[in-house]
């Protein structure tokens, strides 16, 4: 079904003739007074009567449910609405019905547009809101939205918005992945003194990987044990279905505890290896310069390269030579473990024994199945870099709740796999259900003089 409302635009102009330039000054002035909100307004106003005057009527949108058998309808009074857009404020009004045969009474512009009952604002500015705040610190976020909008978005408000809305949410789906990789970032957190919570906030992350290439976010979490986040990754999924084939992570902080269970295998990633092997030294109060060439000893030993033909196109003999490099570098592990020991780095040793275990999971990995996987986390490292780097530009002082939003917000927006998009896809429901074109009504008499 098509309505077609016409719009009337009241223009008195002079048989003298007027100038384009007073035209032009005039135009400038109706819009400057108006605006699009008042547009905007009128086509709603205008909607409403229709809608309305129909129902008085007795003629029924017979695709809408009604309240009653045989309703009949009649006017109850007129609304003052405000809803808050990004082309400005839009004032109108709109009309209540009562039904006089069941008693209840319906605003039908509302259940037409499908606003909620207290709904203030439009989702397009909500998703504005979104996208400025968790690029910006929301000082400058709702400075930045009086250039967009028409209207102020004091930044008291964007924030409750954002808090509000549940456009950070993730479904981890049943999608089951080529890696999960996940990782953890620092922030500075909101101090609750009676609770012993100090500012030292840590923002966990977790993403997965397809065999293409494409990143899922799986979740941001700040707060949460990593067993509470590997029960939220596993979500739906069954306990024996793994989320992921391999996990790819620094394997400290209980990651590699908490999610390598819902992963066939695990790698741990060299590259945070060989930076934590330089911090455990550290600890163990080994000078710089020791600690520098053990880190380089053991980035030597473990950076064994996969071929980089085919999986079919590699001879068995190099695949043989493959194998014993792994297990030559393992054994040359072992011996700079106990090396470790012998100069008295405990921690540094317990630190490598551990990691030790998964280090060269993509060798074996490879060899048997061909599948080339990465031995470092680099691609979740660029993520939590540009997720420290916002977060720090944005404030200080997040609540636990309100950074893992943020955060989510940030990964399903730098994500590939378009989540934000399809969230707000649903949400502005834009289905080229209204057209709106400029056009003029020749009186009848003049066509003959040709369109
Ligand atoms: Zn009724």
């Amino acid at each position: 079904m098509q309505d077609i409302i016409t719009l009337e635009v009241l223009s008195a102009v002079s048989e003298n003739g007027f100038s384009l330039d007073e035209l032009v000054f005039q135009t400038r002035e109706l819009y400057e007074k108006e605006g699009l909100a008042g547009f905007v307004g009128l086509i709603l106003r205008l909607t409403d009567e229709r809608i309305c005057i129909g129902m008085v009527q007795g003629k029924l949108n017979h695709d809408r449910p009604t309240c009653c058998s045989e309703p009949r309808y009649e006017y109850q009074g007129l609304l003052d609405r405000r809803f808050r857009t990004s082309v400005g404020e839009v004032m109108m009004k709109w009309r209540r019905l009562r039904c006089r045969n069941c008693g209840r009474t319906t605003i039908p512009l509302r259940e037409f547009l499908g606003l909620e009952r207290y709904q203030s604002k439009t989702s397009e500015l909500e998703k504005i809101v979104a996208e400025v705040v968790s690029e910006q610190s929301y000082r400058r976020g709702s400075n930045h939205l009086d250039i967009i909008g028409d209207i102020p978005v004091p930044k008291s408000t964007a924030h409750r918005w954002v808090a509000q809305s549940d456009c950070d949410k993730i479904d981890t789906g049943q999608e089951t992945f080529d890696l999960l990789v996940a990782d953890a970032t620092g922030y500075k957190r909101r101090p609750v003194k009676e609770a012993g919570v100090n500012n030292r906030g840590e923002l966990r992350v977790a993403l997965g990987v397809d065999k293409t290439g494409r990143i899922v976010p799986l979740g941001a979490f700040s707060g949460k044990s990593w067993d509470q986040i590997a029960a939220a990754v596993q979500g739906e999924r069954s306990d024996e279905k793994p989320v992921a084939d391999m996990l790819v992570s620094d394997g400290e902080r209980g990651i590699a505890q908490s999610l390598a269970r819902l992963c066939t295998g695990h790698q741990r990633c060299h590259w945070h290896v060989t930076r934590d092997l330089n911090y455990t030294m550290w600890q163990d109060k080994a000078g710089k310069l020791e600690r520098k060439q053990t880190q380089k000893k053991l980035t030597a030993i473990i950076g064994i390269e996969l071929p980089e033909e085919d999986f079919e196109k590699v001879d068995d003999a190099d695949k043989t030579a493959l194998t014993e490099a792994a297990t030559q570098a393992e054994s040359d592990v072992g011996k700079l473990i106990k090396q470790l020991v012998h100069k008295g780095y405990g921690v540094a040793a317990d630190y490598l024994i551990r990691a030790s275990r998964n280090l060269f999971s993509y060798v074996y990995r490879w060899l048997a199945t061909g599948i080339v996987g990465p031995r470092a986390s680099s691609l979740i490292e660029r993520m939590m870099r540009e997720l420290a780097r916002r977060l720090k530009r944005m404030a200080f002082g997040w609540s636990e709740e309100g950074a893992a939003k943020m955060a989510r917000i940030i990964i399903k927006r730098f994500t590939s796999a378009g989540e934000w998009e399809r969230y707000w896809k649903q949400r502005l429901r834009i289905q080229g259900n209204v057209i709106l074109v400029l056009r003029s009504i020749t009186a009848t008499d003049l066509q003959p003089l040709g369109r």
